[in-house]
């Protein structure tokens, strides 16, 4: 009797804990980003997978090879090369959704990608459950470029694209609260780590991961100086310092 009852008590608790867990990954109490190198970010979001700057072929400090990756959303800030838009345009193909401003979007339309959402900045649009907008970046190219942020029940993300530094972070910080952000600090192309601390004292999110540094000699922004800036100027946010493949929850 008493080993049947404590059998059935393990039982049910092993039950217990196969239901919490199945609650967590339905209810999505979990957001998950994982750092691809440079730019590129995969986080998982109210359960689904969204892919920003996805440069992957190519890219020095990618952990992954194209084909090891998937998305149901991918969106590109710009269309330069380091910033993943060819391989964004495979991972459509695939059936992700491509996302990103319009002209870019209508380019990945010229190259057979169906479904392309062109958007601009301004609103969100709903997109697989998700709501998605853009937002200015201060940044070059033949085409405007963006960041972007990303709203799911679990929370949003802010990812800046490439971008200087600009007041109106704070807009982006008071509006949408984003639970992470990701701010480029390499220097020379984008803001440097003095910047970017500042960006992330406007931004005010939980959590704060710096990309865009050390792929390339110029970009020589350096992520332990970013983090004592941040514990400087905004010492209720953290810094997550992730290395290629690396990832978080939250
Ligand atoms: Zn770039």
């Amino acid at each position: 009797m008493t080993h049947s009852h404590g059998s059935g008590i393990n039982r049910l608790s092993l039950n217990a804990i196969f239901i919490l867990h199945l609650y967590l990954s339905y209810s999505g109490d979990i957001m998950k980003v994982r750092f691809l190198g440079h730019a590129a970010f995969e986080v998982t979001l109210d359960g689904k997978k969204v892919l920003v700057d996805p440069w992957i072929k190519g890219n020095p400090k990618s952990p992954v090879k194209l084909g090891e990756v998937s998305a149901d959303i991918v969106i590109v800030t710009h269309e330069h090369g380091d910033h993943g838009f060819d391989d964004a345009v495979e991972m459509a193909k695939k059936g992700a959704t491509f996302v990103s401003l319009f002209e870019l979007a209508n380019k990945a339309g010229e190259k057979g990608v169906k479904g392309a959402v062109g958007m601009n900045i301004g609103g969100p649009a709903l997109i697989k459950g998700l709501k998605i907008l853009f937002t200015q970046a201060f940044h070059s190219g033949t085409a405007n470029p963006s960041g972007v942020v990303v709203i799911g029940k679990e929370g949003s993300f802010y990812h800046a694209g490439d971008t200087g530094l600009f007041g109106d972070m704070k807009l982006i910080g008071s509006l949408y609260h984003p639970k992470v952000a990701m701010v480029p600090i390499g220097s020379h192309f984008t803001m440097d780590p003095v910047q970017a601390s500042y960006a992330v004292k406007f931004l005010n999110p939980e959590v704060a991961v710096p990309m865009h540094y050390g792929t390339f000699p110029v970009l020589t922004g350096k992520p332990e100086r970013f983090k004592e800036l941040v514990a400087k100027r905004a010492p209720e946010t953290k810094v997550r310092i992730l290395e290629p493949g690396e990832s978080f929850e939250l």
